[in-house]
């Protein structure tokens, strides 16, 4: 064994989200940084997955890829939000939270010294995934105050070892939603480029002032493109760690390679109740963006009322 691996990984900074809920506990501060919802998600969700432990629906091992019943609700969510057409038995993997697919997906596609393209400040996970994958991780910085991607920015950052852009829309920690001419130039930089888009969207239901537009759903994206989304961020349920990867085949084929043996499963009686929530809580979703617009505007317009110049 080498230990050259051991400062490579320890110094990925792993324990700086529990250092700053410390601090924010011992100082009588709330930690903005660390995104988990006050309020649980609806309780028809939550008795789902109580039914399914008592019924015996997913105590052993489910199926590697996710139970058939949740994969053909991310399916239909797809194709009802944004007319995208994925087959769940292939191009549908259930993951263990939006983080599991992500490093999985970076662990399958990257070679060492690839680089990855990613908007930063970027979500903490990005960095460490991408080390852990032995790649390079450039930085194409959103500029305040309105945190807009500078598309001619972008274009410079690729070069020859370029191989995937990996973006966030709407965007953790700015809150920006890239634009419909935003998502254009990314698409096209990325078929010029011949690259692969990693798309984190486990915010898809929180944009507020423009719609969010997914990366796969415009012209030649969807066989390049691997879409990321979570029932935490959907459903306020963090702690059940559901996630999902929808994408071509091959791509996805790649995913499921290494997240079975990560994880190889989990949460089976979550899948159910996730599926159950997919199928049955458009309505939720749709309440749950206004409640949470009402309260940015609420909370925006009191920062202003104090001074404070909100972007
Ligand atoms: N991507 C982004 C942008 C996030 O903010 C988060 C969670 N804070 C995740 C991924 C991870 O989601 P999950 O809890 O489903 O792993």
């Amino acid at each position: 064994m080498t230990w050259s691996a051991v400062p490579r990984l320890t110094s990925l900074g792993t324990t700086v989200f529990a250092q700053y809920s410390a601090l924010a506990l011992s100082t009588n501060s709330i930690n903005l940084g660390q995104g988990f919802p006050d309020t649980d998600g609806p309780m028809w969700i939550r008795e789902a997955a109580s039914r399914a432990i008592f019924e015996g629906k997913g105590n052993q091992y489910p199926p590697g890829p996710g139970i058939v019943e949740l994969r053909n609700a991310v399916a239909g969510h797809q194709m009802r939000w944004y007319g995208l057409q994925y087959d769940s038995s292939d191009e549908v993997l259930v993951t263990a939270g939006a983080t599991e697919a992500l490093t999985a997906a970076l662990i399958s596609l990257v070679d060492t010294d690839d680089e990855i393209i990613a908007l930063e400040p970027f979500y903490d996970s990005y960095r460490a995934a991408i080390t852990i994958a032995r790649g390079r991780i450039v930085p194409v910085t959103l500029p305040g105050p309105d945190y807009a991607l500078n598309i001619d920015a972008l274009a410079r950052a690729v070069t020859s070892r370029t191989k995937i852009l990996l973006i966030n829309t709407p965007h953790n920690p700015t809150g920006a939603v890239l634009s419909r001419e935003e998502t254009e130039a990314i698409a096209s930089i990325a078929i010029e480029q011949d690259l692969i888009v990693i798309s984190d969207e486990v915010y898809e239901h929180m944009a507020f002032d423009r719609a969010h537009i997914p990366l796969a759903s415009l012209p030649g994206m969807r066989d390049r493109t691997l879409t990321i989304s979570s029932a935490g961020k959907l459903f306020s349920l963090t702690g059940w760690k559901i996630g999902w990867v929808t994408g071509p085949a091959n791509l996805v084929s790649a995913v499921r390679t290494v997240k079975q043996f990560l994880t190889f499963v989990s949460g089976g009686p979550f899948q159910y109740a996730v599926a159950d929530a997919l199928n049955e809580g458009d309505g939720w979703l749709t309440e749950l963006h206004e409640t949470l617009k009402q309260a940015r505007n609420q909370f925006c317009d009191g920062l202003r009322a104090i001074g404070v110049e909100v972007h």
